[in-house]
């Protein structure tokens, strides 16, 4: 594997960076498997030998000695753990520094597609609002399954450019801005992207991230948080960004507690002196990444936010609901389309403010859908806490829960008639309904498992 000279020569005097254990440790094609659990959703055990090693900078990540196919494992469906690059993970230690248990906040991840950050920003802020955008649509739609598969009620997936978030001056607590960029860290595990690289993409990356920048900045809240990283090592796109957010974007840089044995490299970036942490795959167990953190240092113009008011469930319909959720009172249903939808009750005007300027995929929790006197469980429901107590739960083998999400038929002697949640090791893979002589298998088509 042979890295773009252009590369190679740009950084030969960046901190951190060494040359021959570089180019030899892409030569080495080692790859690294990482997986980050779920704490809302414990397992004992998944299909692979756990390196008894826990990723230093994030409680929840995990390397894997071999790597498993995740498909084949129905407690990877149930999201019990996301498959995400052990060096992203760094955000868990950036946010745990930064704010502690200070978790109750506004949080824009930007660029979220496919859903690493988001799950890993639901998991660190339990009792905050998250707001998942992606920009591209059929991204979008991967970011929806893989939030719904998380199963956090405190999280709003929406489809904007980054320019939309101008209508809601102060609106976010802390930002996470994971921008595209020329993807130079991912050469180890992607060499494919080897070809794709130019100094001129390098230059076009760099001058996108300060647009997004520049669009959503005035959307943090005065002394709110901005965690901006890249898979780049291209100093253009990390340390220049981070002399132009503080010299233009009047933002103040942050630094971040790192135990050397990380063998995570802190920058000094050439105008502002900003901090910066890079990743290098010869340095860390990882691949290559960079992130920086800052503060918002001005203030911010006060307007009151337009919001529109969400359709409400009728009288008739409500108490059908609510006897789905085990604790009713925690939520505020209202109706999308045909659907019912719960959000915590804390976060409903906030939503009622994102829903003027936004394109909302999904917010909070579908509950169902109500067809005469009958109401169909949402499969979002299913993956979530909030219905688990209201419903029998049929526990599968582990064949029988690959035949549920390949969405074959099942057969379950003395299931009990109706809704029922089916699941595995404990953790709940979707509904089916019990008939007389049949089993009906509601899993999601679009999701079902296509490989044999
Ligand atoms: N944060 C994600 C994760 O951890 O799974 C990975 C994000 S990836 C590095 C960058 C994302 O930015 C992609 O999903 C891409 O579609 C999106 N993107 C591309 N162009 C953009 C733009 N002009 N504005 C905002 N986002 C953009």
């Amino acid at each position: 594997m042979s890295l773009p000279l252009p590369l190679l020569q740009s950084l030969s005097n960046v901190p951190g960076f060494h040359r021959e254990t570089f180019e030899a440790v892409h030569a080495s094609g080692e790859q690294v498997t990482s997986i980050r659990l779920n704490p809302e959703k414990p397992i004992d055990q998944g299909p692979w030998t756990l390196d008894n090693n826990k990723i230093s900078w994030c409680s929840e990540g995990r390397y894997l000695s071999t790597r498993p196919s995740f498909t084949f494992d129905p407690s990877f469906h149930a999201g019990a753990y996301y498959v995400q690059e052990a060096s992203s993970m760094f955000l868990w230690h950036a946010v745990k520094e930064m704010l502690g248990t200070d978790t109750k906040k506004k949080v824009l991840d930007l660029c979220a597609a496919p859903g690493g950050k988001s799950t890993l920003l639901a998991s660190c802020f339990s009792d905050g609002l998250v707001v998942a955008n992606e920009v591209i649509k059929s991204r979008a739609a991967i970011l929806v399954e893989n939030i719904t598969k998380w199963g956090s009620d405190h999280v709003i997936v929406t489809n904007n450019d980054p320019s939309h978030f101008q209508s809601l001056p102060g609106f976010f607590d802390v930002m996470v801005i994971d921008a595209p960029c020329s993807g130079s860290g991912l050469f180890r595990k992607d060499p494919g992207a080897i070809e794709e690289w130019s100094e001129d993409n390098v230059q076009l990356c760099s001058q996108r991230q300060q647009r997004i920048l520049a669009d959503v900045l005035p959307a943090l809240n005065e002394d709110g948080i901005l965690i901006y990283s890249t898979c780049s090592y291209s100093v253009e796109e990390d340390e220049a960004i981070a002399d132009w957010l503080v010299s233009e974007m009047n933002m103040e840089s942050r630094k971040l507690n790192v135990d050397p044995s990380w063998g995570i490299i802190e920058t000094n970036s050439p105008d502002t002196n900003s901090y910066g942490y890079r990743f290098y795959p010869d340095k860390v167990k990882g691949e290559g990444f960079f992130m920086a953190a800052f503060q918002k240092k001005t203030g911010v113009e006060r307007v009151r936010l337009k919001e529109q008011r969400l359709p409400e469930p009728s009288k008739q319909e409500l108490p059908i609901l609510q006897s789905f959720l085990s604790v009713p009172e925690n939520f505020s249903l209202f109706k999308q389309g045909e659907a019912i939808r719960a959000i915590k009750r804390v976060w409903l005007a906030d939503l009622q403010v994102l829903a003027k300027c936004l394109y909302i995929k999904k917010a909070g929790i579908e509950i169902g859908t109500i067809k005469g006197k009958d109401v169909i469980p949402a499969h979002e429901l299913a993956l979530t806490s909030l219905g688990r107590n209201a419903f029998t739960s049929i526990g599968l083998t582990e064949e029988q829960a690959l035949q549920y999400l390949r969405r074959k038929d099942l057969v379950l002697s003395d299931a009990p008639k109706g809704w029922n949640l089916v699941g595995y090791g404990g953790l709940p893979l979707g509904w089916v309904k019990v008939l007389p002589n049949r089993i009906n298998n509601y899993y999601p088509a679009e999701w079902r498992i296509l490989k044999e």
